[in-house]
């Protein structure tokens, strides 16, 4: 009788680069489903839901925290530091848009903003010459 349990002991390494292969093949479709799964459990499952948005809201702050930090901590017209909130990625090239998430990708480009607070930031985008 065929051992299943033998055959894959005796043809681990085998066994191991046939789902790797198998799993490169597949990559584009298997992304596609898990992604289908979290859409899924997002729309339908709160606690799923609520879970998420928690986990996002904090590797928002944790992001933010860190640029935050390396572009000095503070204002860099007026030197205001008090409030994480308060402080803003302002772009120093206009033409670029300043989209929110932009900042949360691993390989932005900090040397493309400079941190603002948001009285400063508003002066800065201001066009009514008030
Ligand atoms: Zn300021
Ligand atoms: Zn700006």
């Amino acid at each position: 009788m065929f051992d299943w349990r033998t055959y894959r002991e005796n043809n681990k390494e085998r066994l191991r680069l046939f789902q790797n292969e198998w799993r490169k093949k597949n990559k584009k479709r298997l992304n596609k489903k898990h992604a289908e799964t979290r859409k899924k459990l997002y729309q339908t499952n709160l606690k799923y839901r609520l879970r998420e948005l928690e986990k996002s809201r904090k590797y928002r702050l944790n992001r933010k925290k860190e640029l935050v930090k390396l572009l000095g901590s503070k204002c860099q017209k007026c030197g205001y530091s008090k409030c994480l909130r308060a402080l803003e990625f302002h772009h120093k090239n206009p033409t670029e848009k300043e989209t929110t998430d932009e900042w949360l990708h691993k390989n932005f480009d900090i040397s493309k903003v400079v941190l603002l607070c948001s009285n400063c930031h508003a002066e800065e985008h201001c066009t009514q010459n008030c």
